[in-house]
């Protein structure tokens, strides 16, 4: 059984895009086809490509008016970074997403979606002492789940400076959206609706609450099907064992900080997942420009 969500998801034909909303579009696609474009794969393989998304990076939120921090660690006889917006001030929502791609993938969906998402986010929330915005490296193989992946060390790093965090949002494969039937797999039998038209937020049986706020705030003010996923205690196992527990929200649960995954279900709809396939023109930038401004909507108030 999952916990039961406030709200109805939004359903039917959705309105015509605001002058605002296609703006955000051509921005999100500018982002994710430089990332994975110009840039390409990033990684330790592909060393270079990760040090010139991380300058983009910090390039990128200084022009929004942040303070940026770079923070190096060393794994495998290698320097990588993560970078995170400053704010003193706690107790704070992480907003955080890899910037890594997976090996020779040029990772548009996973995860330049979400870095361009996050980017939007951090110049649409621009001044906000309760939000700090994080980008990780390492979280694709060789170093994922372990202790050098960048979420696992920045958590530590959180942990060690007794920071306030309140919770994490993390923003993870988000750019594929289609009306087509039957377009979304699901782990069960009809557990998911069978198109692949909504945003999904999911988080553990900690995180309920956090699930909660966020899709209460979405349903009826943003446009755009949102779909709240979180487990009762007999079933997160299974709703792991499916892979909920992919990403860098994790490194959070395992410090007992409620953190939720906001996704497009990655590979039970997008068939290019961890490919070479994985270029910016297969994303769909109008509905994932409808999830960014819904969720600066969301965020427009700090979440509790
Ligand atoms: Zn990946």
């Amino acid at each position: 059984m999952l916990a039961t969500m406030p709200g109805a998801s939004f359903a039917g034909k959705l309105p015509p895009l605001t002058a605002a909303q296609a703006e955000l579009a051509e921005r999100l696609r500018s982002h994710v086809r430089h990332l994975s474009e110009s840039i390409g794969p990033r990684n330790f393989k592909f060393y270079e490509g990760l040090k010139r998304s991380a300058d983009w990076l910090f390039e990128n939120l200084r022009s929004f008016g942040y303070d940026v921090e770079r923070l190096p660690f060393e794994a495998d006889g290698q320097v990588f970074e993560n970078l995170h917006t400053c704010n003193d001030q706690g107790p704070f929502t992480v907003i955080g997403a890899h910037y890594d791609s997976v090996y020779e993938c040029p990772g548009a969906n996973d995860n330049g979606s979400a870095v361009a998402s996050l980017l939007e986010l951090a110049r649409l929330l621009r001044g906000r002492q309760d939000l700090r915005f994080v980008l990780f490296t390492n979280e694709e193989p060789p170093f994922y789940k372990t202790e050098l992946m960048g979420s696992r060390v920045y958590v530590q790093k959180l942990l060690e400076e007794r920071q306030s965090v309140k919770n994490m949002i993390c923003l993870e494969t988000m750019g594929y959206y289609t009306e087509a039937p039957d377009s979304q797999k699901s782990p069960w039998a009809d557990w998911l609706p069978s198109v692949g038209n909504f945003v999904a937020v999911c988080g553990d049986v900690r995180s309920t609450r956090i699930v909660r706020e966020i899709v209460g705030r979405w349903q009826g003010r943003v446009d755009f099907p949102c779909l709240g996923v979180a487990p009762t205690p007999e079933i997160e196992q299974e709703l792991l064992m499916a892979g909920m527990d992919m990403s860098d929200h994790d490194s959070f649960w395992r410090a007992s900080i409620p953190a939720v995954m906001v996704t497009d279900t990655v590979f039970y709809r997008y068939a290019h997942y961890h490919t070479a396939e994985d270029t910016w023109e297969k994303l769909t930038y109008e509905p994932l420009a409808r999830v960014v401004g819904g969720l600066a909507q969301v965020l427009s108030l700090p979440l509790h």
